[in-house]
């Protein structure tokens, strides 16, 4: 069944109304009629299944039954990424919100590669948006995953101290050995938490940019309360590194145990 995302402004109690583009996608290209079923969510984990009762500049249409919202981890985890090259940044985006990532924080760093250019900024996240958005339809989500504005380190340190739990994915120069991975660092982060009905935790992953970390870095978000983890004994490439980081914490979590 064809899915959209509606603002909440345009989805009411009984009613939700489609506009723009998804009109001209739901009319035009899926010649959607009055008496088709759709699913809407309002991007913020509302989704309901509704009847088309109007189909002509726009779309009208009744809510039939609100669906329970099991697309949505019970770990709210945010990718923090060091700002890369080119448009890997997008990939990161379309699988992380694929996997269940519950929002992105950009962010600059010393041995970044790219140039940042604060102009750009304001087209490059609305881009990003996009891919969110169009990311969470296909994955059937109830909820579009938040694209932060790019950060500075210093911003990020803050964020560091404002979550549940941070962790910096960090590969010690080559020797991703030698550092505590991830799996071990969330089961005991896990065991020491409240259990039971504690609301869904605050989790930062923090994913450095192709050059790396600094040591000083790593010190700097590890005085802030992040743990540095470490992702196997071999060294992935920058968009690699946040995908196989969620979805190591999403199985932590029990999200992969089925119902
Ligand atoms: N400094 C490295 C490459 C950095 S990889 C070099 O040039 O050899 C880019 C980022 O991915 C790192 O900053 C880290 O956050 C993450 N990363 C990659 N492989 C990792 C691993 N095995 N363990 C932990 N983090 C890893």
């Amino acid at each position: 069944m064809q899915r959209y995302f509606v603002a909440a402004d345009q989805f009411g109690e009984a009613e939700v109304r489609i506009t723009g583009e998804d009109a001209h996608h739901a009319l035009r290209v899926m010649r959607t009629k009055a008496g088709d079923k759709l699913i809407v969510s309002d991007g913020a984990g509302r989704t309901a299944l509704v009847c088309v009762r109007e189909a002509q500049s726009e779309v009208v249409a009744d809510v039939v039954e609100w669906l329970g919202g099991k697309s949505e981890p019970k770990w709210n985890i945010t990718i923090a990424q060091s700002l890369p090259k080119g448009d890997k940044m997008e990939l990161v985006v379309q699988k992380g919100t694929e996997i269940g990532a519950f929002a992105f924080a950009p962010f600059q760093s010393e041995r970044m590669i790219v140039q940042y250019d604060g102009k750009k900024e304001a087209k490059r996240i609305e881009r990003w948006g996009k891919i969110a958005k169009e990311a969470a339809e296909q994955s059937h989500r109830s909820r579009i995953p938040e694209i932060g504005a790019v950060r500075t380190w210093r911003e990020l340190l803050a964020l560091i101290g404002s979550v549940d739990l941070a962790l910096l994915c960090y590969e010690r120069e080559g020797h991703a050995a030698h550092g505590r991975g991830i799996a071990k660092a969330v089961r005991q982060w896990n065991a020491s938490r409240q259990h039971a009905d504690a609301p869904p935790p605050n989790v930062l992953l923090i994913v450095g940019p192709e050059g790396g970390f600094t040591e000083r870095e790593a010190e700097e978000a590890e005085a802030a309360g992040a743990l540095l983890v470490g992702l196997g004994n071999r060294i992935l490439r920058t968009e690699t590194a946040g995908i196989v980081g969620l979805t190591c914490l999403l199985y932590e979590s029990g999200e992969m145990e089925g119902e």
